[in-house]
This record gives C-alpha cells, structure tokens and sequence, in this order.
C-alpha cells in the first residue's frame, strides 16, 4: 500500500469531473519544509505562527519574522502558502503579553481579539508579511474572525503598516487576505464576511468545539466532539455556500481535512483546498482521485 501510495506524491489530483484540488501542508515551523514537500505538499494552506513567539524569552523581531516567512513563501513558491496571524491566549502564554486569568480562555482575549489590541505585536508581524510578499504566493490568514469589523480593523492596520513601508522605500508583492471559519459567528456573518475577504479556510477542530459546546481536548465530551455530526455539517455547508456565492475560494485546514470519510462531503460542498499534516498528503490526494 505504501508504495501505491507513494505515486500520488507527485500528482495534482482533481475530481472526477475535472476541478483541480489543492492538497497543502499544516505547518508549525520552518524544520517541517522538507517533509512537506516530499508528501507532495501542493503548497501550505496553514503556517501557525505561534509556535515561533512561544518557548521563548523574548518575541521574535519584525526581520527575524520576515526571514521566516520569506524562506517559507520561496521553498513552496510558485504554490501558495497561507500564514495565519498569532493565535494565542492565556491558554498558552507568551513572553511580553500580560495575560489576565481567564475562567474560559478559549473563550476568551486570545488571536485577532488580542492582536487588534497589542498592535506593537501585531504590526510588526504584519510588517513582516507584507515585506515577505514580494517573493511566491503569500496569503494571510487571520484566526477567530467573529465579524466582518474585525477584519476591517486589520485592514485599516495593514494599509497603515504598507503606507510605512512605502515611506521607507521598501518593496511589497501582493497578497490575499482571509479568514477562518472556526466560530459560529463566522458562519452564520459569512455572506457578509465572504463580501469582505479573498478566501475562506474552515478551522474544524474550533468550528467543531464552538459549534457543539463541546471542549476539543475534554474526552469527556469526545461524542459530541465529531465534525461529522449533522450541525457542525450543516455550519460548514452554510460557510462554503456563501464563498461558492461570493466567487471566493474555500479550504479546510482543521484535522479533518485529512479524513478519508469527509473528503467526499469538503468536494461536493466546493471546497477547493485541503491543508492536513504532511504524513496524510498521499493517502488525501487518493482520496480526492475518488470524488
Ligand atoms: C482549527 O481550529 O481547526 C485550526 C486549524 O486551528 P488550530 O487547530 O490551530 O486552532
Ligand atoms: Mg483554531
């Protein structure tokens, strides 16, 4: 089976019916490129960014970040690579970021909640990312988008951060900016949302646990935990209608991109981007040859 597997590394599946399906890696840091590309990885369609502010004594600079994010854009490039903005709470803490005990920090002052507040944190990963655009196919992903508000503040922000970086003459590419779909608010605003941004990615481990009320890591409430219940289905038929409407393109980057079983459901729904762990690639792109 593995070596049956190993032939579609190379391959850029497409459905049955001929639409061309991206199958892109989740990464947490630059060590992982070269396992990604060798599953095949069709670009990055999640680069969480934490991992690269946390463990640490003090925050990554602006130049640190755009190394990062200029390495990652150039070793997946022509393909696209989507970074998501920090995704933090008190949950997991960082350096130089007073977190305040919270009774429920996953429903708390975490990702753009937090950032669109300690803008000497966010601007300078926003500076980062606009310098990095110039080389491959940069797109930023922002996390836990409830409103279209939201996004409009981080508009206001990058037009800003780009306006500095004209002043000092430094060049900028373009680039895409979307939102997760990981709260229920997103769903039910996604129209409006949808009229807002270039792209939809469906985070299914949050979407999941805020759809349901029901805790992610708790094995407590693992039942009611599946992305494949009926509510969190109809909750992500609902958010890929209305990117289908808006003629944006929608991908799944929670762990459920990967599952053999939903893959078929993503498709029917016009998905057009799948974004798993590097190990799952071969057997998704199987997959997908299927639908
Ligand atoms: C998600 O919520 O599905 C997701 C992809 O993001 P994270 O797992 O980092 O919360
Ligand atoms: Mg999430």
């Amino acid at each position: 089976e593995r070596a049956a597997l190993a032939s579609y590394r190379t391959i850029e599946p497409a459905t049955k019916d001929g639409r061309r399906i991206e199958v892109a890696a989740n990464l947490g840091s630059l060590a992982e490129i070269d396992k990604a590309l060798e599953a095949g990885a069709m670009g990055v369609g999640l680069f969480r960014t934490e991992f690269l502010f946390m463990e640490r004594k003090v925050l990554p600079s602006e130049a640190e970040q755009t190394e990062v994010y200029t390495r990652l854009a150039k070793a997946f490039a022509p393909h696209p690579v989507v970074i998501r903005t920090l995704d933090i709470g008190g949950d997991k803490p960082i350096a130089g970021v007073e977190f305040e005990h919270e009774d429920n920090p996953f429903l708390g002052w975490r990702g753009v909640r937090m950032c669109l507040e300690r803008t000497d944190i966010f601007k300078p990963q926003l500076r980062a990312l606009l310098k990095a655009s110039i080389v491959g196919n940069l797109k930023i992903l922002l996390p836990m988008i409830a409103d279209a508000s939201e996004v409009a503040k981080v508009r206001a922000l990058l037009d800003e951060c780009a306006d500095e970086l004209a002043a000092e003459t430094v060049p900028m590419g373009a680039y895409e900016l979307g939102v997760m779909i990981e709260t229920p608010a997103a769903v039910f605003l996604a129209d409006e949302l949808a009229a807002s941004v270039d792209f939809f990615s469906i985070g299914t481990n949050d979407l999941t646990q805020y759809v349901m009320a029901a805790d992610r890591l708790n094995p407590k409430v693992a039942d009611l935990n599946r992305t494949e219940h009926p509510a969190v289905k109809a909750a992500i038929a609902k958010a890929a209608k209305a990117a289908v409407d808006a003629g944006i393109w929608i991908g799944v980057c929670g762990e459920a991109a990967a599952r053999l079983d939903l893959i078929p459901f993503f498709l029917e729904n016009g998905v057009s981007e799948l974004s798993m762990s590097s190990a799952s690639i071969p057997r998704a792109k199987k997959r997908v040859t299927e639908c």
